[in-house]
């Protein structure tokens, strides 16, 4: 049995007094929760003062990105060596903003995933499709490339997340129907399947990402092969993620 993960991605939003508040709140509203995986990513400058507010809780910190390489003259870039000493334990690779606006390609992601892995975070690998690509019946496709790429050399004794996000349904509002989510979430299993073994896929979480709400959480989370969920704008609002968090419960 898979647990569920619901990490929220704050990309660059919240100053350190705002993500203090914020996590204050979360930590309340899901101090009853123990049954799944919560986790935050706040921007690097607020990790610090956020990890000292969960001390204690069932809350878990990750970074939304890092460079490969454990330190050096790479102006602007993180190491995993920070983020571990800063209290994460995963990290957030290929997110498809990285992807798009910033350039990185399958292979940088598969060099960060690699040395997240060997640093002991935990790697969350983002894959998706663009509109175009998804209307050109190339899903399938793009996707097995992703994964496939993102993880080359990948030891599976190792533990991964994959987080499928449509780059179509981020912060668009539009969000893809349970079904269809599923049907991307069975076919990358079935990649696992193939790279790994099939024990491996059962247990890798699959999470899916874009425009979850708290009003579409529960269909998509309910779908067999889809363990949890990478939420952006959401994540912004203690209130709105704490109920994506207890979708299934009535409150
Ligand atoms: C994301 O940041 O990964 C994301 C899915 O954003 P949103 O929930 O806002 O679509």
């Amino acid at each position: 049995m898979r647990r569920l993960l619901i990490a929220g991605n704050w990309k660059m939003h919240k100053t350190v007094p705002e993500a203090i508040e914020l996590v204050r709140e979360l930590k309340e509203l899901t101090a009853d929760v123990d049954d799944r995986d919560i986790l935050v990513c706040p921007p690097f400058t607020a990790l610090y003062p956020v990890r000292r507010e969960l001390e204690g809780t069932n809350i878990a910190l990750g970074g939304q990105n890092m460079f490969y390489e454990e330190q050096g003259a790479f102006t602007g870039e993180i190491s995993p060596i920070m983020l571990k000493d800063v209290g994460c334990s995963y990290v957030i690779l290929g997110h498809s903003e990285r992807r798009h606006i910033f350039g990185e390609t399958d292979d940088l992601i598969n060099r960060k995933v690699l040395s997240a892995t060997e640093h002991g975070l935990t790697p969350i690998l983002c894959v998706g499709e663009k509109i175009e690509e998804r209307e050109s019946g190339e899903t399938e496709k793009v996707v097995e490339r992703q994964v496939k790429e993102g993880l080359r050399g990948f030891n599976p004794e190792n533990e991964f997340v994959i987080a499928y996000e449509p780059v179509w349904a981020i912060g668009t509002g539009e969000t893809a129907t349970p079904e269809l989510a599923q049907e991307v979430h069975g076919f990358i299993r079935e990649i696992l399947s193939e790279l790994f073994g099939k024990e491996k896929a059962e247990k890798t979480r699959i999470l899916y990402g874009g425009s979850v709400k708290p009003e579409n959480a529960k269909g998509l989370l309910e779908m067999p092969d889809i363990d949890g969920a990478l939420v952006g704008g959401a994540s912004l609002k203690a209130e709105s993620f704490s109920k994506i968090v207890k979708f299934d419960r009535e409150e």
